[in-house]
């Protein structure tokens, strides 16, 4: 109680945080764009002493990207993959609110708070619609933010190549609300094929679970699918898992572009061997419910389709004209000290962008989470002596440590780079790099809370199966 008054009378002489240049600061001011691996990284690790920080997210969370897949079968629950940002308030000041627009030369922003100003009443889960992340929805009254310094780490968005019906009938793993989509759909499928009015063609069409994009997001989402069928599914519904199917497309020659050519192999064959259906070199022309167009295979009906086929410029990225792109990817082109490059070839001391919304000037990096959590390290800690008066020329400079991919069945293949990566270990596939895969993760979930959450679901998911409730 004492503790209470005491914050209480302490917030009320600061007085509430105010939005516009007019208010008097003592500190500067770094406003964070971004709750995802680069944006939750900076403000955790940035001197909220030294520093006046806000953060701006359309999410009050972080997701912790690598285990949607797991939750979106229910190997693990929702609340493992997330960390809430209202851990570092007040110290930190932070608006559920999207940038609309960055003003650089005014060093102004524009926000639209990401929430409803009177009360809807909530639709169910299942009704989460994806648009809220290729829109800015709000609302509708925009406010100022100033700023000293600008970090922008708004990620990318789902890359669709304007393929008709995907945004209207096709589900994207990218956010926890996402993956709960997900999870119900599947369940959803079952419950449906088990209604007595079915013929079993209809049936055979519901289960046939699609995923487009044969990268890691596509491949470990079927990995983790395959497990569930396998275990829960056979267990309460076996005539229907006998039904059930996984195809797995990709226009590519092959799957997990990115993986060392013998541990693609090595990943074909267990999909085989697990009965996931790989269609590479193959093109969905068109999506509609229900029901997808391939230009190899005609139609083909589905029960539930995942779209993962890479990334598209975030919005507010692709309206930033000032500064300037990648041809490629749209990302906007940063220096070694990652701080944005203007139109003109120089280097903007106040902006620093980090994560999938950036692109290296030197050599293009890949979207990962690995990359955008060591240059937020890498940025912070620059922050943290720029606020200090003391020098820091030392450039950002990437450790790969390789790439890790689940492929079902508590296997998993690990791919080391050239140079660096995991000590003693080489190019792996199998169980030991299944323990290295559960091992990176676990040990890289960010709270205590959710290190003691996580290894709990595994183990209580083990011994008692997976959840097939559906709410
Ligand atoms: C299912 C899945 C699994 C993955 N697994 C791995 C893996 O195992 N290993 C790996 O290295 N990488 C993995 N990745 C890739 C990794 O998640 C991304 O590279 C990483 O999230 C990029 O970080 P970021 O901070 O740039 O963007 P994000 O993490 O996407 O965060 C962007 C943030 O910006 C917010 N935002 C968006 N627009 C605005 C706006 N206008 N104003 C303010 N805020 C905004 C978003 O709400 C979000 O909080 C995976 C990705 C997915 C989807």
């Amino acid at each position: 109680m004492l503790r209470l008054r005491q914050l209480t009378s302490k917030h009320l002489q600061r007085g509430p945080r105010a939005f516009s240049s007019s208010s008097r600061r003592e500190k500067q001011r770094l406003v964070i764009l971004g709750s995802g691996w680069g944006g939750y990284e900076v403000l955790r690790g940035v001197d909220k002493k030294r520093w006046d920080v806000v953060l701006v997210s359309p999410n009050n969370y972080f997701n912790f990207t690598p285990l949607l897949a797991s939750c979106a079968v229910g190997t693990l629950e929702f609340r493992c993959a997330i960390e809430p940002v209202r851990r570092y308030s007040p110290a930190a000041g932070i608006y559920q609110a999207w940038c609309d627009s960055i003003d650089f030369k005014n060093k102004m922003l524009q926000c639209m708070p990401a929430t409803k100003p009177s009360h809807v009443a909530s639709p169910s889960d299942t009704a989460y619609d994806h648009s809220i992340a290729t829109t800015s929805p709000g609302s509708g009254i925009l406010f100022p933010l100033k700023y000293d310094k600008l970090v922008i780490a708004v990620g990318a968005y789902s890359q669709t190549f304007n393929t008709p019906g995907v945004k209207e009938y096709a589900h994207f793993l990218k956010d926890v609300r996402d993956a709960r989509a997900i999870r119900s759909r599947i369940l959803e499928c079952f419950e449906q094929a088990n209604q007595p009015t079915l013929s079993d063609t209809d049936r055979r069409h519901l289960l046939n679970f699609a995923i487009v994009g044969a990268g890691p997001t596509g491949v470990e989402f079927a990995a983790e699918l395959h497990d569930l069928i396998h275990a829960e599914v056979w267990e309460h519904y076996p005539s229907l898992a006998k039904m059930a199917r996984i195809n797995l497309y990709d226009v590519a020659p092959s799957i997990l572009g990115m993986f060392d050519k013998n541990l693609v192999q090595y990943a074909e064959r267990n999909f085989r061997r697990e009965g996931i259906s790989i269609w590479t070199s193959h093109h969905v022309n068109k999506v509609e419910a229900g029901k997808l167009h391939i230009k190899e295979q005609g139609e083909v009906p589905f029960g539930l389709l995942v779209w993962s086929t890479g990334l598209s410029p975030n919005p507010l990225i692709a309206s930033i004209t000032e500064l300037e792109k990648n041809s490629k990817t749209q990302s906007i082109i940063v220096d070694d000290h990652l701080n944005a490059v203007r139109a003109d070839g120089s280097s903007d001391p106040d902006v620093y962008v980090i994560g999938d919304a950036a692109s290296h000037a030197s050599a293009p990096l890949p979207a990962t989470a690995q990359v955008a959590n060591q240059q937020a390290k890498y940025l912070y800690k620059r922050l943290n002596k720029i606020i200090k008066d003391r020098p820091h020329e030392k450039p950002f400079e990437f450790h790969n440590q390789g790439t890790l991919a689940y492929i079902g069945d508590w296997k998993a293949i690990y791919d080391r780079p050239d140079e660096g990566g995991i000590p003693g270990l080489s190019k792996e596939k199998g169980r030991l790099a299944w323990l290295l895969w559960r091992s990176a993760y676990f040990t890289r979930t960010l709270s205590v809370r959710n290190k003691i959450l996580v290894p709990f679901y595994w183990f209580l998911n083990w011994i008692f199966g997976r959840d097939l409730t559906r709410f």
